[in-house]
């Protein structure tokens, strides 16, 4: 056995952490993708979630134009609950339980999520 092959040379080295960093950062990427797909996904989650209480905001303004007018923040929630146009405040996708949600209601029927903004707003954006 000659010492050649027991200790590779500087040069046969470098490849190797190249190789390894090349690892680490195809690695990385993928991580990063990962995060980035949950993220998204969240996201469109999220949007799904503000139209269904848009819809019932908007059934709630028709069948009582300007009664959302003086209200805002949970009495907002309350009052679309009391009135049967929605079930529940559904919960933000991708919070944990027990924290507080995200969903905010403004007055005059605005609604938005404080992590992931409005779809309401994006929609007013649109000519
Ligand atoms: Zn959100």
């Amino acid at each position: 056995m000659s010492k050649h092959k027991t200790k590779p040379p500087a040069a046969d080295r470098k490849v190797y952490v190249m190789m390894a960093m090349i690892l680490l950062g195809l690695l990385v990427i993928l991580v990063m993708n990962h995060k980035f797909g949950q993220e998204a996904a969240r996201i469109g989650a999220c949007m799904t979630v503000q139209r269904t209480i848009l819809a019932a905001v908007t059934q709630a303004q028709e069948a009582d134009p300007g009664a959302l007018d003086k209200l805002s923040g949970d009495d907002v929630a309350k009052h679309l609950i009391g009135k049967g146009f929605l079930r529940a405040l559904p919960s933000h996708p991708g919070s944990p339980k027990d924290a507080a949600s995200p969903f905010k209601f403004g007055s005059s029927g605005i609604f938005y999520c404080e992590t992931h903004g409005g779809l309401q707003a994006a929609q007013d954006r649109e000519p």
